[in-house]
């Protein structure tokens, strides 16, 4: 556990509510930086920090390590930046997380559900840090929160281009997040809700529609609510989605993340019940760039078929024969009302399934394998609402033989045989 020899160590002696931001340079080459509590209390993003040991973050890593009562603490290596900060939202974001834990208490009390939370604003004002923030709080103090994750850019449990749900019941690991154990997926298709609005909003409808029945049969995961995690996109057909998503999921409470106009039309546009608070955003919270952002996009398909630092996975490559699956896009391309077929509108064509021939077109793409029963045209009915029960990638198509090559994360035969897929592709350097 001890740090590479010859790493240079800077210690940080930090005042009672304050946070040392560090980030860790991006890139292969780039070094990892260790942090280590020498003295107090702190926690990083909800999960509190062991005494003497030493938490590692790697390329591109952006940290806050908050301390209430004070702390030193070293960091090993050299991070890009690193600076301490007296201004932080922690406290307003402890405040919340205070009275979402009295909606809780008043649930259990009046055999009630607990609060559905969604927390909304643009990109980069910390959104999914104010999730894992307010569910490790809650799970701290013994409650089962659910997060919903419908942001498909940048999903924080499973590859991009799906919405998702996945039951707390530990805080976030320091360095790895939540564990992702048994998840809820559906397959969504791309990284922006825009390319098929309809779905999008169809899919947040299945989602709450499986949350509210869980709920009726699992007390605790009724009383601990849920925190849905949004897109940043606000605006137009972004904006009518979080109302949808208010509506569908009855949210209880909406937190505004620096966006004062957002706030207004929410006010103005959700029921006088639901409670919309404005909150600031972390100085701390860092931009990221396209290319940043494509980056990790690629490390979180990277990692759901290798592994992540300690758990590694040997995913499997196999030849599938086009004649053994059925591969759907979900979605037609939209023609002019005036060509569509009697008694069929636009909203019929954006959830439809269109059937794919492979070919070399497919090679890298993401495809989801739906967890529908195989079966004949009447089946194909659910596969938009069926959740998707993994993932491949298309390596290599060969249409002289009709046979293509996939990555696999489970060995040949693939558990079911339609496949649905995505917009997104993953090119496999390893
Ligand atoms: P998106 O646009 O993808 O929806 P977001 O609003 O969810 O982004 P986050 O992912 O929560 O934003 O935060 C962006 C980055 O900033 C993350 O890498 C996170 O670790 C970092 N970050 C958040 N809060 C702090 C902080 N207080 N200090 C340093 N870094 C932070």
């Amino acid at each position: 556990d001890a740090p590479a020899a010859g790493k240079a160590s800077t210690r940080y002696d930090l005042e009672k509510e304050t946070e040392l931001r560090f980030e860790v340079e991006s890139g292969e080459a780039a070094e990892q930086v260790e942090l280590e509590l020498l003295t107090g209390m702190a926690e990083v993003f909800g999960s509190e920090l062991n005494r003497n040991k030493k938490y590692t973050f790697g390329p591109g890593s952006k940290i806050a390590v908050f301390t209430w009562q004070g702390c030193s603490v070293n960091l090993y290596g050299k991070p890009e930046v690193a600076y301490v900060s007296k201004d932080t939202p922690m406290l307003l974001y402890l405040n919340t997380h205070a009275a979402l834990e009295q909606m809780r208490k008043q649930a259990e009390r009046d055999n009630e559900r607990g609060p559905r939370v969604m927390v909304v604003g643009p990109t980069d004002v910390g959104k999914s840090t104010v999730c894992r923030l307010l569910l490790s709080y809650a799970v701290r103090v013994g409650r089962r929160p659910t997060l919903v994750e419908l942001d498909v850019g940048q999903s924080g449990v499973s590859v991009p281009g799906t919405v998702s749900a996945l039951c707390i019941e530990r805080p976030a690991d320091v360095e790895e997040g939540f564990s992702v154990q048994a998840p809820l997926v559906y397959h969504f298709g791309s990284t922006s809700p825009g390319t098929n609005i309809k779905l999008y909003n169809k899919l947040t409808s299945c989602l709450a529609e499986v949350f509210s029945q869980r709920c009726e049969v699992n007390r605790k995961a009724s009383v601990g609510g849920c925190i849905i995690n949004t897109c940043g996109w606000v605006k137009g057909s972004g904006y009518q989605a979080l109302v949808h998503c208010a509506s569908t999921f009855q949210v209880d409470v909406v937190l505004v993340l620096d966006h004062e106009r957002l706030y207004n039309e929410l006010k103005r546009d959700l029921p006088h019940f639901v409670r919309v608070v404005l909150l600031p955003k972390s100085g701390g919270v860092v931009e990221r760039s396209k290319e940043c952002r494509r980056d990790t996009r690629d490390e979180k398909i990277r990692e759901y078929f290798y592994g992540f630092r300690g758990v590694t996975f040997y995913p499997f490559s196999y030849e599938v024969r086009f004649s053994d699956v059925r591969i759907y896009k979900i979605g037609a391309p939209s023609i002019p009302d005036s060509c569509l077929p009697l008694g069929m509108s636009q909203d019929d064509t954006q959830l439809k399934l269109v059937p794919v021939t492979p070919g070399r077109d497919l090679t890298y793409h993401v495809l989801s394998v739906s967890s529908a029963e195989d079966g004949d045209e009447g089946a194909r009915k659910g596969i938009v609402e069926s959740p998707v029960c993994g993932f491949i990638v298309v390596t290599h198509v060969d249409t002289q033989t009709q046979v293509m090559k996939v990555l696999s994360p489970a060995p040949r035969p693939l558990p079911r045989h339609t496949l649905l897929i995505m917009d997104i592709r993953f090119m496999d350097m390893k």
